[in-house]
Formats: structure tokens, C-alpha cells, sequence
């Protein structure tokens, strides 16, 4: 190979970048483990069916945009396109239903869907999810919202936009399906959007071609036909929202890309990102487990998407969370000083102190230059004729005051100094 290249739709995250990634992962996460939700691992390749059946089979994901292959044994398998399928497979698995409920879990991982790429748009993604199994407590819709909606405000952003709607139960349904079936009965539609008109109506309401846009708008919409238990769920959403302080903006003909959502339905977009504007989204799914084959249990979830939320940071102007600069660099000179060095650069990170050191027997003004560029606020320099003395030289890079401090006597004052710069 004479070029090195990432797949197409794939990218390589390298530092400092990366560690905004990981402080997003965290801000999700912080809000979910205060309230309850316990961390979970399921494999990046399940089954196809699990998806195939999960997911939905009219979605663009399950018909176009699985990574699926055989496996040398003969296992027909996918990589994960989402998460709530293997978490709950997991969950079923394991019987965790059978323990107390309501189940709260949360998640983070690398997902896989053959799109077309664009800014936003991989072909390789991170999410952070959480799932709530065995509850229909509206309160627990809701929970999750605002947990969201935590996350985003701790990371600093403030162009996040929540959509809502119900896509009713199996109560609602039925007569809706009939109804949107009838309206896209009137139109010319192409022969995979007929198909996708029988399987699932619904899906149709998703198509973002300009020519279906007449067509949507004049469609019965889902409110229209909920049932008394479906409005009351959605109202007491609503309320729950209203009570927690978070602002929402009713979306009557937001769908969503994947099958299995009932009722409460939402998104969150942020108007700084272009085409790909929505950062996440997650719904109630209370019959996904039957669907996948399991018993009834009823759940709500939701996935954040890493990659769209760091974009929504720098579209907002926010400063990336970087790393944690170091606190010191040594500079060895000479042979001996660099034994001294490595045990001195181990007993100050046992201290706690970020510590990094000048490799390869480097000369003092390419040491230096390191030193610099590393970002620490002191370099401790020591030659061999400081190690005869005792004493090393501790210099403030940034005012080049320099200090000879007892070599014995280095790690406590190292860190006192640190402490009280
Ligand atoms: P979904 O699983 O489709 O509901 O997506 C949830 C969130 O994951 C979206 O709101 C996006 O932020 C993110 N996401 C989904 N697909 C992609 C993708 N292909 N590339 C980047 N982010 C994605």
C-alpha cells in the first residue's frame, strides 16, 4: 500500500480531538449514573435476525445500510447499526426482567451503518444510550428526556431543540395505519415506496425527497387518532417535561428511523449542523421484546450521538474539552541523570503529578524545545554534574525563573509547589 486511508465514511480520531470525545461520553454518562442507570457491554456483532426483526424490516438500516456477513462458521451475523436490540437481547438473555424494575442501563459504543457519508454522517458513529425495561411510567419517558437534556446543558450547549411526539400503541395504530395507507393510495408512488407503504406506512412520513413533500404534509397525522390511554401516557409526558423546567416543541410528523417506537417519540436537533441536525433521539418501545421473540416488556430509551454533539460544541464555538495539560517535564543530560530521571518521572506520577520526560539522550535545547511544547508549567533539569551536587535545577517555563532544589527533598517540593503555584 503506497497511501494510508481510513475506509470511506470512517475517521481517525487523533488527540486533542479525542479527548473531547471522551469528556462528551462523560458528560452523557454523569446525569444517567446519578440517576440510577447501571453501565452495559453487549457485543459489537449480534445475530442478523436480531436486527432484522428489531430494527425494523422497511427501515433504510435493516435494507440498506447493515454491515452483515457470513462467518467462517456460518453464522449469519451484523454489526450493530444501534443499540437497543442487543441491550435488551442482553437483558432477556440474562432475565434481568425477572429481577427488580423498572431495568436502567446505559451504554456507549461504536456503530456501523452503510450511509452515504457526509458531514455528520459516518459510516462508523459513537453513541451513548440508556434504556429503562419493564415500565410504561410516563415519568420514566420523561426521566430520560431530561437526563438528555442535562447532558447537553452541562457540556455547555444551548442551540438543543427538543421534538415530541406519540406514535400511539397497538390501541392507536391499526386505524391510522388504515387511514395514512388510504391517503398514499391517491399518490403515484414508486415501487419501493409502495412496498414501504404496505410494511410499514409510517416510514413513508420519513422520506425527505422533495417530491413526497405534498404527500406528507396532507397526511392524517397519528394525534388525530390516539387512543384515551395513548393521549393520557402523552399528556403525562408532557406535563412531567413541563414540571422538570424543559421546553419542547410538538413534532406531529416526526417518525424516526427505526421501527419499533410506540408512544412517546422525540429528537433532539441543534440548528448548527446542516442536513444532519438531529444530536439524538429515542422513544418507548414497548413491543420490541416480543417482536425479538421475548415476552411483553414495555421500555424507553434513548441514543446521543458523540460524533454530531462534538460538531454541535464547535458550531456553538465552545472550547473542545482538552486534555489535562502536564504538570512537568524532565530534562535529563547525560547518563547517569537519566537513570535518576526515569525513577524521579515514576515517583512523580505515583505522587499524582502529570509528568512526561525528554527520551533519546536529547541535547538541552531540543529537551527544552520539548519541554515547551508540552504544555507543563515546570521542567526539572538534571545533568550529571547536578546529580554529583544533589540538586536538580526546577524552571517556570513560562518566566524562565529558575531554582536548585535537593534532590532529595524533589517529589514533596515538586508537589507543594504545584499545588501553590
Ligand atoms: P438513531 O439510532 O438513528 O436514532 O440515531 C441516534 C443518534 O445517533 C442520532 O441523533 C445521531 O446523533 C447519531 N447517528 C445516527 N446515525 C449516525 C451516523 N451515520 N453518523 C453519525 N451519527 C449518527
Amino acid at each position: 500500500m503506497s497511501t494510508f486511508a481510513a475506509p470511506k465514511g470512517t475517521f481517525d480520531l487523533l488527540p486533542p480531538r479525542g479527548e473531547a470525545f471522551l469528556a462528551v461520553r462523560e458528560a452523557i454518562a454523569a446525569p444517567l449514573r446519578r440517576a440510577g442507570y447501571g453501565y452495559v457491554e453487549t457485543p459489537a456483532f449480534e445475530e442478523t435476525a436480531l436486527f432484522a426483526r428489531g430494527v425494523g424490516e422497511s427501515t433504510d438500516i435493516v435494507t440498506k445500510e447493515m454491515y452483515s456477513f457470513e462467518t467462517r462458521g456460518g453464522d449469519q451475523v451484523t454489526l450493530r447499526p444501534e443499540g437497543t436490540a442487543g441491550v435488551l437481547r442482553a437483558v432477556l438473555e440474562h432475565h434481568l426482567d425477572k429481577g427488580g424494575l423498572p431495568v436502567k442501563l446505559w451504554y456507549s459504543g461504536s456503530y456501523y451503518r452503510y450511509e452515504r457519508p457526509q458531514k455528520g454522517r459516518y459510516r462508523h458513529f459513537s453513541q451513548v444510550g440508556a434504556e429503562a425495561l419493564g415500565t410504561e411510567d410516563p415519568l420514566v419517558d420523561a426521566e430520560l428526556v431530561v437526563l438528555a437534556m442535562e447532558a447537553y446543558r452541562a457540556l455547555g450547549l444551548t442551540r438543543v431543540r427538543l421534538l415530541l411526539n406519540s406514535l400511539g400503541s397497538a390501541q392507536s395504530r391499526p386505524a391510522y395505519r388504515d387511514a395514512l395507507q388510504a391517503h398514499l393510495a391517491t399518490a403515484d408512488l414508486d415501487p419501493e415506496t409502495r412496498r414501504r407503504a404496505e410494511i410499514n406506512p409510517l416510514r413513508v412520513l420519513d422520506d425527505k425527497r422533495p417530491e413526497l413533500a405534498d404527500l406528507i404534509a396532507s397526511a392524517p397525522l397519528l394525534q388525530d387518532f390516539l387512543s384515551a390511554d395513548d393521549r393520557a401516557h402523552h399528556d403525562a409526558v408532557r406535563t412531567a417535561l413541563a414540571d422538570a423546567g424543559v421546553e419542547w416543541e410538538d413534532a406531529p410528523r416526526l417518525v424516526r428511523g427505526l421501527d419499533y417506537y410506540t408512544r412517546t417519540t422525540f429528537e433532539f436537533v441543534h440548528d448548527g449542523l446542516g442536513a444532519q441536525s438531529a444530536v439524538g433521539g429515542g422513544g418507548r418501545y414497548d413491543g420490541l421484546a416480543e417482536s425479538i421473540g421475548g415476552p411483553r416488556l414495555p421500555g424507553v430509551g434513548w441514543a446521543l450521538g458523540v460524533d454530531r454533539t462534538v460538531l454541535a460544541l464547535e458550531a456553538e464555538g465552545r472550547a473542545l474539552p482538552g486534555a489535562t495539560p502536564l504538570d512537568l517535564f524532565v530534562v535529563p543530560l547525560g547518563e547517569a541523570a537519566r537513570r535518576r530521571c526515569a525513577a524521579l518521572v515514576t515517583g512523580l506520577r505515583r505522587a499524582g503529578v502529570a509528568t512526561d520526560m525528554a527520551y533519546d539522550g536529547r541535547g538541552v535545547k531540543g529537551a527544552m524545545k520539548a519541554a515547551d511544547r508540552s504544555g507543563a508549567a515546570y521542567a526539572v533539569i538534571l545533568g550529571d554534574r547536578d546529580l554529583e551536587a544533589g540538586a536538580a535545577q526546577v524552571k517556570h517555563l513560562a518566566s524562565g525563573e529558575q531554582t536548585a532544589v535537593p534532590l532529595d527533598d524533589l517529589v514533596p517540593h515538586l508537589v507543594t509547589l504545584l499545588e501553590n503555584p
